[in-house]
């Protein structure tokens, strides 16, 4: 009888969650851990992580009952470099980053960090090994320094500020009245889409993963925010091995390789530099979102 009653337990407990306003992606995997279609192996070891080498081996994917949203994509991503997947809305980006968190597991092929195959080790080993800064991170209604701190209640005041410095909002915080003891949320501070994103990047520097999934928010910003957040991006990959989702190109210039999905396969990959004298489908895309950019900024200075 308890098995009946589990799912509801579950939607209950995403319901609740919702309504605290928590939709923040590593939180909701949390919760979603129990349910019980992705198990840990029974007597499966923790995860080692040595150099941070995560590898794709021709895995492929769909959806319950949903078509094959990969066919086939390989990766490799030696340990600290990153890797950024760029494609047309709805390729598949999003969902290589739930695969590496255990998500979901792949149809077919496998994914590996340092040569264990994911389904072999621990799910919690699994994610405490792996940062997810989320396209959008909707906060508590508590202070901001709980925020930050939230995934690491250990974490001392000093370490707090530390990662907040590092996410370059600690100056926005310290001008606040109450500093890090700042309530957010509907009745307190509210802060814009790049703050948030800082806070979402603060927390991971707490966590302090080897492996970091960044997954980019979707909206246009304009090129001076965009530039900022992009310093600090480039701060919390230094050192880890990153997968960039990025939706748009601002985050990918710099990557190591950067892989174009298209029609669940790999349709081209390697450098910015490469790829734009290729003159294929992310020189297009570039093309593009260039002038999506100049838009933005022509916005930014009529205001
Ligand atoms: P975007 O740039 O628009 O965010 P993406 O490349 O990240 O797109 P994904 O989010 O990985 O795309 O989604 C790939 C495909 O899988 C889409 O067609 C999407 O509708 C579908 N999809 C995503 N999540 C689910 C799900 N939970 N169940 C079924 N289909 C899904």
């Amino acid at each position: 009888l308890s098995q009946l009653f589990r799912p509801l337990d579950l939607l209950g407990m995403v319901y609740r969650t919702i309504r605290q306003g928590v939709t923040d992606m590593a939180a909701m995997f949390e919760l979603i851990d129990t349910s019980a279609e992705i198990r840990d192996r029974p007597g499966a070891p923790p995860l080692a992580v040595t150099a941070g080498r995560v590898r794709f081996e021709n895995v492929r994917f769909g959806y319950e009952g949903e078509r094959e949203i990969l066919q086939g994509i390989d990766l490799d991503i030696p340990g600290g470099k990153t890797v950024a997947v760029v494609g047309p809305s709805g390729a598949g980006k999003s969902t290589l980053g739930r695969l590496l968190f255990r998500f979901y597991d792949v149809t077919d092929g496998r994914i590996t960090i340092d040569g264990q195959d994911l389904r072999d080790v621990t799910q919690a080993s699994l994610r405490a090994a792996i940062g997810i800064v989320p396209q959008d991170t909707v906060l508590f209604n508590d202070t901001i320094g709980y925020n930050i701190a939230y995934g690491r209640e250990d974490a001392s005041p000093d370490e707090v500020r530390a990662a907040a410095r590092g996410a370059s909002i600690a100056e926005f915080i310290e001008a606040q009245t109450d500093g890090y003891d700042t309530r957010v949320g509907e009745r307190g501070l509210k802060l814009s889409g790049g703050e948030k994103q800082r806070v979402a990047i603060a927390r991971t520097l707490l966590k302090d993963p080897p492996i970091l999934i960044l997954d980019e928010a979707t909206s246009a910003l304009d090129s001076r925010t965009e530039a900022a957040i992009l310093d600090t991006l480039r701060e919390i990959e230094r050192g880890r091995t990153t997968i960039v989702i990025a939706h748009r190109l601002s985050t990918v210039v710099d990557a190591d390789e950067i892989v174009v999905l298209d029609g669940g396969r790999a349709a081209e990959r390697g450098t910015h530099a490469q790829l734009l004298r290729r003159d294929g489908l992310y020189a297009e895309m570039w093309a593009r979102q260039a002038s999506e950019r100049e838009e933005a900024d022509d916005a930014l200075a009529a205001e």
